[in-house]
């Protein structure tokens, strides 16, 4: 078993992370695996090196422990357009020079007839499907042809083993294409995306149980999807719940409060925070 913690230096890990982390670290511990941690810092501009620093302390702090030296996103760059190019060889992508305006504007048009928000937002109406990746200028994303790829692919299995949806989840091609849509692959400001990064680095690092929060359920599907057309294989997945402040909210970044050295600072112990969290 190999698991890990991936997280975005882009603020002060809060309790919500450590629950994630803590979570991962227990179940390769457990099963005598290995546990692994990788900084997602694809979003440059959102990223400081101060808060990759903290995230360093915070988890030693907490009594975890992994090998060094970590894979950082920002230096896996032409794994990612590899992977992206191989889409493109393979007729699934097209440019799109879309913002988010004129998509809200070809959304509200009646004859588009459009669906709810999948996990990346609204479903895409399709307005650049079809533009060869020639056309391709500075500045336009890229995004993934759903039914295309879904023809290519054919009905998206995988195993949950995390205790809210244990057990094996499908997706059928006409659910992809009506609740996921065009997915952006190569966001124009970075290049990439999440779920280029996450699948070709899970894959990377051998991950065999990939251990998140709830938030990214949806999500998974994407990357089942992705797996199967770049022929890496598939983890067993494990969402887990998200931490709540009192009123229900989910924690974000900004709730300083929450931060692990709040809590560190209040002279709470490792084992203190592992209580908070229900561990
Ligand atoms: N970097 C993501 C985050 O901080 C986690 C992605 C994942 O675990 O797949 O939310």
């Amino acid at each position: 078993m190999i698991t890990r913690f991936a997280p975005s230096p882009t603020g002060l890990l809060h309790l919500g992370h450590a629950f994630s982390a803590l979570t991962a670290f227990d179940l390769a511990r457990a099963r005598g695996g290995r546990f692994l941690l990788r900084i997602e810092d694809i979003d440059r501009p959102r990223c400081r090196p101060e808060f990759e620093q903290a995230i360093f302390e915070d988890l030693a702090w907490l009594g975890l422990d992994w090998p060094e030296p970590v894979m950082r996103q920002s230096a896996r760059g032409a794994a990612y357009e590899a992977a992206l190019a191989r889409l493109a060889q393979m007729g699934l992508v097209y440019p799109c020079s879309c913002t988010r305006a004129d998509i809200r504007a070809a959304l509200s048009a009646p004859q588009e007839g459009a669906a709810g928000p999948g996990p990346d937002g609204p479903v895409y109406p399709g307005t650049c499907r079809g533009r060869s990746m020639e056309t391709r200028r500075p500045g336009d994303a890229v995004r993934l042809d759903m039914a295309r790829a879904m023809a290519l692919a054919g009905p998206l299995t995988f195993d949950e083993d995390g205790p809210r949806h244990r057990g094996r989840h499908r997706r059928s091609p006409a659910q992809m294409v009506s609740e996921v849509g065009d997915v952006v692959l190569a966001r124009k400001d970075i290049g990439t995306s999440y779920h280029i990064a996450v699948v070709v680095d899970d894959a990377a690092q051998q991950i065999s149980h990939v251990v998140r929060g709830e938030d990214l359920f949806e999500a998974t599907a994407i990357h089942v999807l992705l797996q199967r057309l770049l022929d890496l294989p598939t983890p067993v997945y494990h969402h887990h719940r998200l931490i709540r402040d009192a009123n229900g909210k989910r924690l974000a970044k900004r709730d300083d409060a929450r931060a692990i050295r709040a809590f560190r600072a209040e002279g709470l112990s490792p084992e203190d925070v592992r209580a908070l969290v229900g561990l």
